[in-house]
């Protein structure tokens, strides 16, 4: 019979500790040792803060890493739990996927101990952090083929009372963007299982193509803002600088604010982040590139918006995602 996950350390140990959270060997790869740091200050909430959910997401993982060399200064009271890297095999491979069973992390909570090497992550995950914490901050970003603005990601809570303290928490990140995202692929999310367990479920999300030392600054001010916002950490918060402004707004955004290629081709964006455009206005051009009699197709927005997410210049399929738009919350 295979070893239960477990931790090499005890987490209830007081101040800093460090040790690993092992992930049993399956069928298809050995066991895996996770670096895992704590620091426990006593009374007050404890958190748990993940990176490397998506392995070709980096800003996580290396603001993770930031983290843990001046939380020791910084922590005042509660707990910290810090995983800079949950799926260490994807990291590895730059890959959004795990290598070696083609899944995706995201979508496999709350795991299975005899399921494949992603699931069962997910599966030590959910068994052995994520009871002790009551929030969760799990570090995204979007990846090398989207601009996306500095934003806090959530989705619909059927708990009217968690999704207000969600926002509410999520705000206090004060970055550019607060997003209520409605979409329809939640199922198996680390957001969606932590959720249904009552917890507040924080995912920072990011854009821009590569990982630079601007984005950085951005990311993890909004962390060390979320941080003094659940009294963690003492401070004032202040709007990080993006695009010369400090300065938030929150967003809806839902299925229909999608928009889709018309045809497989090169991506032009035609617009950025942020910018407000009215019916008709042109968001991008799809340049179908297997016969130069084929028209270029103006993609336009369908209504007034403000864009939120663009492909930054791709190769895409029909019917893929080029663009979202959003809209202020109206709640
Ligand atoms: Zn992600």
């Amino acid at each position: 019979m295979n070893e239960a996950p477990h931790l090499t350390f005890d987490l209830d140990t007081t101040d800093v500790s460090t040790g690993h959270l092992v992930v049993p060997k399956g069928a298809d790869c050995e066991a895996l040792s996770l670096p895992v740091f704590s620091c426990n200050r006593g009374e007050g909430p404890t958190l748990l803060i993940t990176g490397g959910n998506h392995g070709n997401e980096l800003e996580g993982p290396i603001v993770a890493r930031r983290l843990v060399e001046w939380l020791p200064e910084a922590q005042k009271c509660g707990r910290i739990i810090i995983v800079p890297e949950i799926n260490p095999l994807a990291v590895q491979a730059w890959t959004r996927n795990t290598p070696i069973d083609g899944k995706n992390l995201n979508r496999v909570f709350p795991g299975r101990s005899d399921g494949s090497v992603s699931e069962r992550i997910a599966d030590a995950i959910s068994r052995l952090l994520l009871p002790m914490v009551d929030t969760i901050f799990d570090l995204h970003s979007f990846g090398p083929t989207w601009n996306f603005p500095p934003a806090v990601i959530t989705h619909p809570i059927a708990d009217v009372d968690l999704m207000t303290k969600t926002l509410r928490i999520s705000e206090a990140f004060k970055l550019p963007v607060t997003l209520l995202w409605e979409h329809n692929d939640t199922a198996g999310m680390f957001d969606t299982w932590a959720h249904s367990q009552g917890k507040i479920f924080i995912c920072t999300e990011f854009g821009g193509g590569t990982v630079g030392a601007e984005a950085l600054t951005i990311y993890e001010a909004g962390v060390r803002n979320g941080l003094i916002a659940l009294g963690l950490v003492e401070g004032k918060a202040e709007y990080p600088t993006f695009r010369q402004q400090k300065s938030g707004q929150t967003l809806e955004t839902n299925p229909s604010d999608q928009l889709k290629s018309p045809a497989p081709g090169i991506f032009e964006p035609r617009c950025s982040v942020l910018d407000e455009v009215k019916q008709g206005d042109l968001i991008g051009i799809l340049h179908p590139m297997d016969s130069l009699s084929a028209d270029s197709i103006d993609i336009c927005a369908p209504t007034t918006s403000i864009v939120c997410g663009i492909r930054s210049g791709v190769y895409v399929q029909g019917n893929e995602e080029v663009a979202s738009l959003a809209r202020p919350l109206a709640l």
